[in-house]
């Protein structure tokens, strides 16, 4: 197995099934939140393929969670898509985003880092307010940071988690998206991060796949709310991705070798297939598209 999921043309037809890493894995358990730095095969985030076409030219975009996986992917592609990024994520992973910091700034675009807890409501507003103030202003925001971590039992789901979970994957949401909405002119984009796990929960994400669920109504009814405002809002729900989140108590480790390979295309996505779906809800491509939820899921496909 190679080292890197690496494709060196994400845009050339080729089998999906063969385009990046199959089980097995190793097993590679890591603290949470976790690096992609350390992870074998290394995530492909699009940093040798990822081609932007100038589809978010100007734009000045807040991305949560960008220091690796999805997020990570996201900054990449947004920054050759012609926007700038300030990228959120917790101290512990300066390493994974300084390689980010150093992508974006290669793109020609700018890097501005606000690490910080999000599971704080003060933290949330002021992340908010200085990312705004950095980039001269605010018409993407990207929630991508969460928080997975794989419990059996009811019994074991301790109060201190749930509560953590909501905190960082649903509160945090609605302390960012009330303190951007203001912010934000017409033809802005929120697009925010849910999963297959609000449709198909695992018996072992009991309190994560409550507020993936949330994160869909949350969306659809803001949506809804700031449609007048010329903004729109939509949700990609990912299915198994390789990433830190994964291998650092996402799943139980003795998951880990066999993430994805009961799915229709055999293998987990890499973030670098998530990007594109973030770009396009992101640009004014999808200007009729606001309330949506986008699933990428390797052929499990949302109800
Ligand atoms: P990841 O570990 O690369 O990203 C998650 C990020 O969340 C971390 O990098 C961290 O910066 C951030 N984070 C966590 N707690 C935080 C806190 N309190 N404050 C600030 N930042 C915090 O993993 P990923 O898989 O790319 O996850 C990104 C999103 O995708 C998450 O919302 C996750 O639920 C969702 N998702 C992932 C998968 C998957 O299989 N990997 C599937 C469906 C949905
Ligand atoms: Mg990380």
């Amino acid at each position: 197995m190679t080292n890197v999921a690496t494709t060196k043309n994400q845009f050339a037809m080729q089998d999906p099934l063969e385009q990046y890493p199959q089980p097995e894995f190793d097993k590679q358990p890591q603290s949470e939140p976790g690096l992609a730095q350390e992870m074998s095969p290394k995530p492909d985030h699009g940093e040798e393929s990822y081609q932007g076409f100038g589809r978010l030219a100007g734009r000045k975009a807040l991305i949560t969670g960008a220091d690796s996986g999805i997020g990570r992917a996201t900054a990449i592609a947004f920054a050759r898509e012609g926007a700038d990024i300030v990228l959120n994520y917790l101290e512990s992973e300066e390493k994974d985003a300084q390689e980010v910091v150093e992508l974006i700034e290669a793109a020609g675009q700018k890097a501005v880092t606000l690490p910080g807890d999000i599971s704080e409501e003060s933290f949330c507003k002021t992340l908010v307010e200085q990312g705004h103030k950095a980039l001269g202003g605010l018409d993407i925001l990207v929630n991508v940071a969460g928080k997975q971590q794989a419990v059996e039992d009811i019994e074991d789901l301790t109060t201190e988690q749930f509560d953590q979970t909501f905190k960082t994957n649903v509160y945090a949401l609605f302390w960012i998206c009330k303190a951007a909405v203001p912010l934000l002119p017409p033809g802005a984009t929120i697009i925010n991060t849910s999963s297959i796990q609000a449709y198909q929960p695992s018996p072992n994400l009991l309190d994560y796949a409550s507020t993936k669920s949330t994160i869909v109504a949350f969306t659809k009814s803001l949506a809804k709310q700031v449609a007048a405002k010329g903004i729109r809002a939509n949700v990609v729900a990912p299915g198994p991705v390789w990433t830190p989140l994964q291998i650092s108590g996402g799943q139980p480790t003795e998951k880990i070798p066999n993430l994805g390979a009961k799915l229709p295309l055999k293998r987990p996505g890499q973030p670098a297939e998530l990007a594109p779906i973030y770009v396009l809800l992101a640009s004014q491509e999808s200007s009729y598209v606001t309330g949506e939820v986008y699933g990428v899921t390797g052929g499990n496909p949302l109800p």
